[in-house]
């Protein structure tokens, strides 16, 4: 049989240009892989028009979307998981028939294995996304586990002897197949915590009870009530996760667990405090898997985000990103250095945590104990001959020095302040000591910013506000005529709250020569943000306003975080 080669059908079928076929070509002889691939990594094809080539080279059907209600989950005893991620394939098994989802059709001996299996004897062949694969072989494994609060249900009454039981270290946690309950619940605690997106899971406790509360969407919930009697049982099997020290219960300690759950690679920052009858322990929850990569994903209206991306592209500068903590500071600032970071320029970061692995970004963590403070880290970064150099926080005057010491001889600085909104944070760099003419003579711009969750697309409906709260937040009448304002009635997909994930709302100050002259005559915050406004900045409120006008949030939310 003769197979046309995939790169012509492509050149054909998708506008894959040829410059872009011999580069991955090339790419293939230097470091092997399929060429389908390579072509998706280079963004020089989308992985749906690879797919319909291979279609079209191996005349098999596509099938974009898998996941179906009535889907059957019973090969799941039957099949190990690993295998299947392994080879990227799935059997979709509903009551009108089976077919076998592929993602290489050049896998054929895996494929006859599968074929064993009486229910999958005569199943034909589709290909998928990998995407598409991936959800079926979660959904149908996860769905064939207990659910934590089952877990917790068998808990009570048993004894507790039997739940010390301990346990080994674990890889994935759907391939865990361990008996020992309290293993069984912090799994399913974690695998539980991430489907939730969670960002923090808090085990609390009083003298009489046990409390597992997760952090969702900025958001405490009371998730888990386990058994009193299992709090130690459940506190060391963390702590052997995160090797901290298990007889050690008077003092504060930190570990570290790397999990991987479904396809997600999560890293876990693990922290134990003493407090009265035992300890606390807070999880933080680091999915290195999502980060938001490009700072179009931010949520930037249209014309602050091209500002933006100049601004991120000068060859020198100080550019500070403000608010509070939790105000996905550290999300813009990665997705501003992903978006510029090509392998010409050399970028260097100081960080305290570093929270994500950047590629071909040269990371160094804070470390006090041996006295690697972000001044002395800046100080031997520079040394390094760096383009970009991104410093986690400016916390004293010995780092606001460096850091415009840096951007005055011909480095862009991305940074940090702890300041409410744009205009107090030159004022801040003043008070700390630094010269008001080097603030303007390096500061280029400033973002405030703030996160705002987003109405659950799922439950959102519209309503009439009243005049009240529309003012709340600088929403005159004319401005709402003929628009339609919304909010989540509340569903199982967002756990009931009426939202589902974040966006940022943006204030962005530009210090064009009138807001320079300004902040040389004056430390009046309120007078340079005016006077920023004058120029043409939307303020935090004002953008979100905006958003609410535009059905993405609340006037609540645009409430609660720009007036905290
Ligand atoms: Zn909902």
């Amino acid at each position: 049989m003769h197979h046309r080669r995939i790169g012509e059908i492509l050149i054909e079928t998708s506008g894959l240009t040829e410059q872009a076929l011999d580069e991955a070509l090339r790419l293939q002889s230097e470091k092997g892989g399929r060429i389908g691939e390579i072509l998706i990594r280079q963004g020089a094809v989308a992985e749906t028009e690879v797919l319909k080539a291979l279609g079209i080279q191996f005349d098999i059907p596509i099938r974009t979307t898998l996941l179906a209600p009535d889907l059957d989950t019973s090969f799941a005893g039957e099949i190990p998981i690993q295998f299947l991620r392994k080879y990227r394939m799935t059997p979709v098994v509903t009551p009108s028939g089976a077919v076998i989802a592929i993602n290489d059709p050049l896998l054929f001996q895996p494929l006859d294995d599968l074929r064993r299996l009486p229910v999958l004897k005569d199943a034909g062949v589709v290909l998928s996304p990998y995407g598409a694969i991936l959800s079926v072989i979660n959904y149908v494994y996860d769905m064939s586990r207990d659910s934590a609060e089952q877990v917790i249900e068998d808990m009570h009454g048993e004894d507790t002897s039997r739940i010390l039981s301990e346990i080994e270290e674990t890889g994935d946690l759907l391939e865990d197949t361990s008996d020992a309950p309290v293993v069984k619940l912090v799994n399913l605690m974690l695998s539980q915590a991430v489907k939730a997106r969670a960002s923090d899971i808090h085990i609390e406790h009083s003298q009489q009870a046990l409390k597992i509360r997760y952090r969702v969407d900025g958001i405490l919930y009371d998730m888990l009530s386990p058994p009193k009697h299992i709090q130690s049982a459940l506190i060391s099997r963390i702590k052997i996760m995160a090797k901290m020290n298990i007889a050690e219960k008077r003092l504060p300690q930190d570990g570290r667990i790397e999990i991987r759950i479904a396809d997600k690679s999560i890293d876990i920052r693990v922290s134990t405090i003493p407090v009265a009858f035992g300890e606390r322990v807070v999880l933080r929850l680091l999915d290195k898997t999502n980060v938001l990569l490009n700072v179009s994903d931010l949520g930037m209206p249209a014309d602050r985000l091209d500002q933006f991306n100049r601004l991120i592209r000068s060859p020198h500068g100080i550019i500070l990103v403000t608010g509070p903590t939790g105000s996905g500071k550290t999300t813009t600032l990665y997705a501003a250095l992903s978006t510029i970071n090509t392998t010409d320029i050399n970028i260097i970061t100081i960080e305290d945590p570093i929270e994500y692995q950047l590629d071909g970004i040269g990371q160094i963590q804070v470390n006090p104990k041996i006295d690697l403070t972000f001044a002395k880290g800046l100080r031997s970064i520079v040394r390094q001959d760096p383009d970009v150099i991104l410093v986690g926080e400016i916390r004293d005057l010995e780092t606001a020095e460096i850091a415009t010491q840096s951007a005055l001889t011909g480095h862009l600085v991305f940074s940090t302040l702890h300041t409410n909104d744009s205009a107090s944070a030159t004022t801040r760099l003043i008070d700390m000591g630094i010269e008001p003419f080097l603030v303007t003579s390096s500061v280029t711009a400033i973002l405030a910013q703030r996160l705002v969750r987003v109405v659950c697309k799922d439950c959102k409906e519209a309503y009439k506000p009243d005049r009240e709260s529309l003012q709340s937040i600088g929403i005159t009448p004319e401005m709402a005529e003929g628009r339609t304002i919304y909010r989540g009635r509340g569903c199982p997909s967002c756990l009931d709250t009426g939202f589902r994930g974040r966006t940022g709302i943006f204030e962005l100050m530009i210090l064009d020569e009138p807001v320079r002259n300004l902040i040389l005559k004056t430390s009046d915050a309120n007078a340079i943000k005016d006077k920023a406004v004058e120029r043409g900045m939307l303020t935090l409120r004002q953008d979100g306003a905006q958003k609410v006008l535009n059905g993405i949030t609340t006037i609540e939310e645009v409430f609660r975080v720009t007036y905290q």
